[in-house]
């Protein structure tokens, strides 16, 4: 990923703790936090504390402690929102033509109702 990672990203702006989340989980690799906007009864993100810009970034560049646990986290996050027997959807926007807002690596965690066909548009 050669774009610099942008320091101000609303996502850089929360681990810096200049916008105050409801934290459903943190731990040194991750925190996760509900979506803004969400588009099912449980939708919460889930992003990596380190700079990186997108999955394809991340996949690249962490660390493999970071790798690990990052997904560890997602998956502790899972259980700890009691949705591993309901079953959950894990989605990551990574670039233009996936719609991604926010440069800065996130999972969405969705979940709570049948989610329905992955693509409706
Ligand atoms: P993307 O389209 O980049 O995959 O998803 C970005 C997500 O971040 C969107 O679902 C949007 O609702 C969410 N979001 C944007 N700004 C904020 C914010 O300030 N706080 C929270 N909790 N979520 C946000």
């Amino acid at each position: 990923m050669s774009d610099p990672y942008d320091d101000q990203n609303i996502f850089a702006r929360i681990l810096r703790g200049e916008i105050p989340v409801q934290a459903v989980y943190e731990d040194e690799y991750a925190l996760a936090f509900p979506d803004i906007a969400p588009k099912a009864p449980v939708h919460v993100l889930v992003i990596p504390r380190g700079r990186y810009i997108s999955h394809a970034d991340f996949s690249a560049r962490a660390s493999d402690a970071e790798i690990t646990g990052f997904t560890r986290a997602v998956g502790e996050v899972a259980r700890k929102l009691g949705v591993e027997q309901s079953g959950y959807r894990l989605l990551s926007n990574s670039g233009p033509n996936a719609g991604q807002e926010v440069p800065h690596y996130h999972v969405h965690l969705l979940a709570g109702e049948r989610l329905g066909p992955i693509r409706t548009s």
